[in-house]
C-alpha cells in the first residue's frame, strides 16, 4: 500500500534508498569546517546505515527539511555548533515528526534501533489501517460483486495455494497485499477452492 501524508512520502526504513539524512546547520565558514569534521566521524559510526549528508550551501534549511520530508527519508539528523558543544544530535522521525536528542557516542546503536522501531510502527499502522478499511467476506460470488461495487480491502480465507491466488487475480484483479502474521488464527475455508484455511489474508485491487 502507499505510504505518505500531506507532507509527502513516508518510506519504510528497509526500503528507503536513504535511511538517514544529515543536515548541517551552519552560518559561518568556521562553523562549516567544525560541523563537517564531526559529521565525518559520526558517519563512521553509521556505516551499516544508508546515510545522505545534505551540505549543499545554495539552499536554505527550511527548503532542505521540506525536500527530504517530501522524499520520505525516515530519519533526519540536524547538527549545528550548539549540538557539537553539547555532544548530542537532534533526531527527527519522518513518520511521526517526533524529535529527540541522542549523544554522539550512542548514535550508531540508537539510530539502528530507531530504524527498526519505525519499520515496525509503520507495519502495525498499515495492518490496523487495513483492518479498519476492509470487509470480511466468506463467499466468492460476494467477493466478486464486492470488488465490482466497492473495491478496497477484503479479508478472506486463503488456503495458501498459489493456484487459487492466480485464479483470483485473473478473475477479479485482486492480489494478496500482505499476510498479516500479527492476526489471530481463524479457521475457515479458502474463498476460492473451499479447502481448509487457518487465517484470513487481505486482498486488494492490483494497480
Ligand atoms: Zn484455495
Amino acid at each position: 500500500m502507499a505510504h505518505g501524508d500531506d507532507r509527502g512520502l513516508v518510506l519504510p526504513p528497509r526500503l528507503a534508498p536513504h535511511q538517514v539524512v544529515v543536515i548541517p546547520i551552519t552560518r559561518t565558514d568556521e562553523e562549516i569546517v567544525a560541523v563537517n569534521a564531526v559529521i565525518d566521524t559520526l558517519i563512521d559510526d553509521l556505516k551499516d546505515i544508508r546515510v545522505k549528508v545534505d551540505d549543499r550551501d545554495q539552499y536554505r534549511l527550511g527548503w532542505k527539511f521540506t525536500e527530504w520530508e517530501l522524499k520520505g527519508v525516515p530519519i533526519r539528523i540536524e547538527l549545528g555548533p550548539r549540538d557539537i558543544a553539547s555532544g548530542q544530535a537532534m533526531i527527527v522521525r519522518r513518520d511521526t515528526g517526533e524529535k529527540q536528542t541522542i549523544p554522539f557516542d550512542q548514535l550508531g546503536v540508537k539510530i539502528a534501533a530507531l530504524l527498526e522501531t519505525i519499520h515496525h510502527d509503520m507495519f502495525n499502522r498499515a495492518v490496523n489501517f487495513q483492518a479498519e478499511h476492509s470487509r470480511k467476506i466468506e463467499d466468492y460470488e460476494v467477493f466478486k460483486a464486492s470488488v465490482e461495487e466497492a473495491g478496497g480491502f477484503i479479508q478472506a480465507h486463503w488456503c495458501g495455494n498459489a493456484a487459487c491466488e492466480t485464479k483470483i487475480k485473473d478473475e477479479t484483479k485482486n492480489t494478496i497485499r500482505c499476510i498479516p502474521m500479527a492476526w489471530e488464527k481463524e479457521e475457515g475455508v479458502c474463498i476460492y477452492c473451499g479447502e481448509p484455511a487457518d487465517r484470513r489474508v487481505v486482498f486488494a485491487q492490483a494497480y
